[in-house]
């Protein structure tokens, strides 16, 4: 049963504390990570707030999230020094007094002793506990949790640093969140996809996902975008994990058949993990010639573990120079056509091939800018290929827009795809 009432699980507030988190160099990830383990429960986040360690601000941010939800969540400010003042300000707020907890104490000093330190008088503070709190225990460091109710609602303190809080709520938040929302859960499925911008996929899956929000249990749906990759997120609450499990199966075949092969992975894998565990299906050694580039592709394949089962080896040949001694492109070639030329990126691809001795060579070469575009291959123009495995050589040529960082990336998600591409066609 649903403890909580309003929507589903409930609904959150978050409420990041911390002075850093208000200047341009400190991003707030605890938020984050905390919404997909509450969406997980199906607890719906309403509304978040980031706030410096000010007691005024802060206490009424926490003010006004009580009026609105029955869980907020506050990370952050629960240090020893004095600019920290989370416990005291929901304390106060609150009308808990603060009390030295010996045990607290006790525990930090001897974590202290442990190390061969003495307890600076400061962490005291890290061991009062607001009447009626209950306390999180802190594997990785001296701020421990609070846990408090007051009035049917939850006001949970939770430590900034990330790796604090991320095993506390994982360990010990999450179950006692589960115990109170139900049996209920937020069951996921992401598709990505790659080679079609974000409205062709929208518009081959929309009417498959509009009808599957009408289903019981509902599909919900959001659609991702981001350079060269799109990505169809399906969640659907529910509590018995087969029928979300069998919703979740069918629609996704139905989006994988309106997708055909430019589906790349329905459980969160990435392009350079597909390739990977195509290329150890097809008992294939690929080699990389890269120029723009500059190894961010087999920097990709290397990511991964376990690549040395398919990656032989990598060149990144920028001058023309490397390209001919290194990878033997032609110097006629070269003249001809250019070092941004679909001649050359074969040249490479073929070239790489041997050097590494690979079965499959790619080869990647173009203009990653902002200068040296001309008006016939412009900023952005970039040159693909991909050789083997046996006689087959394919190329293509793209033209991006963006600055350097964009045009490398797409360059490097397309290649792989290319080579994606290639071996599929060779399984079918
Ligand atoms: P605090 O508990 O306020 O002393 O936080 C200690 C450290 O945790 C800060 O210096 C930050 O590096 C990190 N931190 C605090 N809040 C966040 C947040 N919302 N997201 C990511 N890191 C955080
Ligand atoms: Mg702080």
């Amino acid at each position: 049963m649903n403890t909580w009432g309003r929507s589903r699980g409930g609904l959150a507030e978050i409420i990041a504390v911390g002075s850093e988190l208000l200047t341009p160099f400190k991003t707030d990830t605890n938020s984050l990570f905390l919404t997909a383990g509450l969406n997980e429960l199906g607890i719906a986040v309403e509304r978040k707030s980031l706030v410096g360690d000010d007691p005024a601000v802060l206490r009424d941010a926490v003010q006004g999230a009580l009026r609105r939800v029955n869980l907020v969540l506050l990370s952050g400010g629960l240090g020893p020094t004095d600019d920290d003042v989370t416990r005291e300000t929901v304390a106060a707020l609150l009308e808990r007094p603060l009390r030295e907890d010996p045990a607290l104490v006790a525990a930090l000093a001897a974590r202290f002793t442990a190390r061969g330190w003495r307890m600076p008088e400061n962490n005291r503070r890290q061991a009062c506990v607001p009447e009626g709190a209950e306390v999180l225990e802190n594997q990785h460091g001296t701020a421990p949790g609070l846990w408090l109710e007051q009035g049917g609602r939850v006001v949970l303190l939770l430590p900034g640093p990330p790796r604090e809080l991320e095993p506390m709520f994982t360990n010990v938040v999450r179950k006692r969140l589960e115990s109170r929302v139900g049996g209920g859960r937020l069951y996921r499925r992401v598709l990505k996809v790659v080679g079609r911008g974000e409205s062709h996929v929208a518009e081959a899956t929309q009417p498959i996902y509009d009808r599957w929000r009408q289903s019981e249990p509902k599909v919900e749906t959001t659609i991702l975008a981001s350079p060269g990759l799109v990505e169809l997120h399906l969640s659907v609450w529910s509590e018995a994990p087969a029928t979300a499990t069998n919703v979740l199966d069918a629609a996704t075949a139905e989006l994988s058949a309106a997708l055909g092969e430019d589906l790349l992975s329905t459980d969160g894998r990435s392009l350079a993990e597909v390739v990977g565990q195509r290329l150890v299906d097809a008992g294939l050694r690929v080699g990389l010639a890269e120029s723009c580039t500059g190894g961010l592709a087999t920097s990709r394949l290397v990511d991964i573990p376990g690549c040395s089962r398919y990656l032989a080896g990598a060149v990144v040949a920028y001058s023309n120079d490397a390209k001919q001694r290194v990878l033997g492109v032609d110097a006629a070639m070269l003249a001809e056509h250019g070092a941004v030329s679909e001649p050359v990126a074969a040249a490479m691809a073929e070239g790489v091939r041997h050097v590494v001795a690979a079965d499959v060579g790619l080869g990647v070469t173009g203009v990653a800018g902002p200068d040296g575009g001309s008006e016939a291959k412009p900023v952005g123009t970039v040159c693909l290929a991909v050789a083997g495995p046996g006689d087959e050589v394919s190329t293509r040529i793209y033209r991006w827009p963006g600055d350097r960082a964009m045009v490398r990336r797409m360059a490097t998600r397309a290649v792989l795809g290319l080579l994606r591409r290639r071996l599929l066609a060779r399984r079918g």
